[in-house]
């Protein structure tokens, strides 16, 4: 049963997404997916579908080449099983050989020409679809009804709305209860006249948002074929990272200087219903994608997106007739408006002596024209002078927190001049919300990835992302605010999360008062916290003081996205083989470090000196130790006079166990941090594989143990070996004289046999307790901050 045009969410898809039939069918997929989902809502049972052409199409067509157009909708057709649109293709046939005959390329007869491509597209999608649901094709040049502006009409939301909603809820279709999905043609529209007109280059986005506000849907998706909106442009910059959360002010900027992912004009009717709009990866669906909503995500970020235009021309009007003389400016904006030229950019120059603005290539000689005649007499009398400067690119840096923030128009040029980039004009805009320069197009390739580096990719400041402020983060935070009060350690805490509350702030969060910062901040909210972080430009090190499985799962994730990591959580280390040996290939990949040097005996360098023996070309043969600090306590000090669930049941007392001792007791962690150094060595071993003797015993079992041992001069320990491929712990009797039985307190012990240590090398100390543990961690992050892998 259709819903009476109730539906839930438009779906736009750009021409990349329908550039072929193998693409249509997987935008058919995406589509089936949106309708399943929509038909489980009581109100909202349906989708509905706006296209663009086919990419590349639009471009032929107002190059008026048939034979490619018809080729590539012919192949498409034939692939997907579904009619060849001969009517259409007929039609623009003779469309075509017309307008050649007259040679009258006319605004008005290219837009009838560029309306094929998206007639034809829809066409396309909707027979395809129509095999898998109910779907027609909607033309909307019978809804949307535009000025005869032809090539960038303006749309008469009146008569649009209206007509939309006429429209739909005639749409009744009753066919097996399906919905009806229709496939409107995005880009075109109409005059009063019934003429075609178009709503201007990339303008389906635009389409979207106009039927997506007039039907009442919960959201208007844009799926292209890019990660959301990203920091700059993907193929300009590789390192492009996407935006989670942008405002429609935010994004329409970025989308008029040149992030052309969505059309400018697509926030406008958005904004005023406060209508979501999505832009999706149509190549990559799981991908959130970016959100544009009514406010700007609070991830105290500056700068948001470097973008760019090209084809900008430079008109400079200049003279000492200027100066001073009120009114001037105003003469120069009313002749080009009256030219119809649309300035982009205006400039102020220092010396007040000339006035600067940009208008795109093909206005301007309009817009030249109409300031020479307006300053006709200024001119003749050679006190005014106007200049025109071609090949124009306008570089733009846009983002809401710009605004009363100094300082950005500083770093821009001070980034522009160091990469040698001359900059001819810069402005900031009226709304603050961006600062742009005029450079020529050669340089704007440079210009973008040096704004993007200085703002993106600082590498000043390490950016520390802790998430856990348990015993161990929280010591974390103490030591790294000590250090930074007494040294210049050049890092700062970006944000810090734990189970309840998270904060982010790229300009550092002040750990005198960290715990006020974050019980003020958001919900926790892991892949949002990281997404944010994500964003921020410099190097960046996420912290994971957890003991959470759930985040060690997020690492090859968090290596992908750019972070470093460091950690005393073990979770990562002992999952599969094959998950810790992508990990370390994504590592190598991404250029990124991992340390985790606290998962073995806290704050003693266990890990770091396997690292470095294997490095000089040394073989480890064996590794045996006591590994737990708690069985480390428990047998220094079981000498039989007392039971042993006696001294077990002090030990709790003294906070020495796990609040539940079986944990300890049962050899579990030594396994865990067996496999780790197993690992270290090159094992490829499994957790599975470590055999472990339970100490959940009776009190006769040690009592009779200790017995044994004293009577051989020898004491208990729980002795851990990694020695030819084998993993054990067990009690074992130890003599005097061996390096595992010096030990006191809750102290461990490793001792490594190599080649060269014939006799072991012995590390030996407090191997537990949130002081050393928090070192060993800001260790690693200064081992990143100084550029050590290991
Ligand atoms: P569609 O065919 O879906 O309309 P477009 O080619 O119009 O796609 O827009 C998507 C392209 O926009 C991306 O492939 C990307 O190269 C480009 N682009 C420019 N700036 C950005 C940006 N800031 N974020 C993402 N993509 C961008
Ligand atoms: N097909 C049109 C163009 O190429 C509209 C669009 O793709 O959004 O400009
Ligand atoms: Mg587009």
């Amino acid at each position: 049963m259709n819903k009476g045009g109730k539906f839930a969410r438009i779906m736009k898809f750009g021409g990349s997404s329908v550039g072929s039939a193998e693409r249509i069918r997987n935008v058919a997929k995406i589509v089936l997916d949106a309708l399943r989902q929509a038909q489980g809502k009581p109100t909202k049972g349906g989708v509905a579908v706006v296209v663009s052409a086919m990419q590349g199409v639009t471009d032929k067509l107002l190059a008026l080449d048939f034979d490619f157009v018809k080729e590539k909708h012919l192949a498409a057709a034939k692939e997907l099983k579904v009619p060849a649109p001969m009517e259409l293709l007929n039609e623009l046939e003779l469309v075509i050989k017309g307008i050649k005959l007259l040679g009258d390329a006319s605004p008005m007869a290219l837009d009838l020409v560029a309306s094929f491509g998206e007639r034809l597209s829809s066409q396309l999608v909707a027979s395809y679809l129509n095999k898998k649901t109910l779907s027609i094709a909607v033309d909307s040049r019978e809804l949307v009804k535009t000025d005869s502006n032809f090539q960038n009409a303006a749309v008469d939301f009146t008569a649009t709305n209206r007509n939309i909603k006429k429209f739909f809820s005639k749409l009744v279709v009753s066919r097996q209860s399906s919905v009806v999905v229709p496939v409107i043609t995005g880009f075109i529209s109409s005059d009063s006249a019934g003429k075609t007109t178009t709503l201007g280059r990339g303008g389906s986005d635009y389409s979207g948002a106009i039927f997506g506000v007039a039907l009442g849907v919960d959201v208007v998706e844009i799926w292209t074929d890019a990660d959301g909106i990203m920091t700059a442009d993907p193929r300009i910059v590789k390192s492009a990272a996407t935006l989670p959360q942008v405002s429609y002010e935010e994004a329409f900027e970025m989308a008029y200087f040149g992030a052309k992912v969505v059309h400018p004009a697509t926030m406008l009717p958005a904004i005023k219903k406060n209508i979501p709009v999505l832009i999706k990866n149509t190549f990559n669906p799981k991908h959130p994608g970016t959100v544009i909503i009514g406010s700007a995500a609070k991830d105290g970020k500056i700068v948001k997106n470097v973008s760019a235009i090209d084809g900008m021309s430079l008109i400079n009007v200049g003279g000492t007739d200027l100066a001073g003389v009120p009114g001037t400016a105003e003469r120069v904006f009313r002749a080009v408006s009256e030219a119809k030229a649309n300035v982009v950019l205006i400039a102020q120059a220092s010396s007040e002596h000339t006035i600067c603005l940009a208008v795109r290539n093909f206005e301007a000689d309009r817009a030249v024209n109409a300031i020479k005649k307006e300053f006709e007499n200024e001119v003749r009398r050679g006190k005014v002078a106007v200049e025109r400067r071609d090949s124009q690119s306008i570089v733009a840096v846009v983002g809401d927190n710009m605004r009363g923030t100094p300082g950005i128009v500083g770093r821009v040029f001070a980034a522009l001049g160091a990469a040698k980039i001359n900059v001819s004009a810069i402005a900031q805009g009226g709304s603050e919300r961006n600062i742009s320069c005029v450079v020529n197009e050669g340089d704007k390739t440079a210009a973008i990835r040096a704004l993007h580096r200085e703002f993106f990719e600082n590498v000043g400041e390490l950016k520390i992302f802790l998430v856990g402020t348990g015993v161990v983060g929280g010591e974390l935070l103490k030591q790294i605010n000590l250090q930074l009060t007494t040294n210049d350690l050049q890092l700062k805490i970006c944000g810090i999360a734990d189970v309840e509350k998270m904060y982010l702030s790229e300009k550092g969060i002040d750990l005198r008062n960290w715990k006020k910062s974050v019980r003020a901040g958001e919900k926790t909210d892991l892949s949002k916290f990281i997404a944010e972080a994500a964003v921020m430009g410099g190097e960046k090190v996420f912290v994971d003081c957890t003991a959470s499985e759930k985040i060690a799962k997020m690492y090859p994730q968090l290596v992908k996205s750019g972070f470093h990591i460091v950690t005393p959580n073990k979770k990562f280390n002992v999952s599969s083989h094959k998950e810790y040996t992508n990990l370390r290939s994504l590592l190598a990949t991404h250029q990124k470090s991992f340390h985790y040097d606290a998962n073995v005996g806290a704050g003693l360098p266990v890990i770091s000196t396997i690292k470095n023996l294997l490095a000089a070309g040394d073989q480890i043969k064996k590794i045996e130790g006591v590994f737990s600090g708690t069985l480390s306590y428990l047998f220094n000090n079981f000498d039989g006079k007392r039971k042993f669930s006696d001294l077990v049941a002090q030990a709790k007392a003294l906070g020495y166990t796990e609040p539940d001792p079986k944990e300890d007791l049962s050899g579990q962690d030594v396994g865990r941090k067996l496999l780790i150094l197993a690992r270290e060595t090159g094992l490829p071993a499994e957790l599975a594989e470590v055999k472990l003797e339970n100490l959940v015993k009776p009190d006769s079992y040690f009592a009779g143990r200790i017995k044994k041992a004293k009577a051989k001069k020898s004491v208990l320990r729980y002795v851990a070996t990694v020695q030819n491929g084998r993993m054990a712990a067990s009690l074992k009797e130890v003599p005097m004289g061996n390096p595992l039985a010096s030990l006191s307190g809750a102290d461990n012990v490793f001792a490594i046999y190599t080649k060269y240590y014939k006799n072991p090398l012995v590390i030996r100390g407090a191997g537990a307790g949130a002081e050393v543990t928090a070192a060993a961690v800001l260790n690693g992050i200064l081992r990143i901050k100084n550029g050590k892998t290991n």
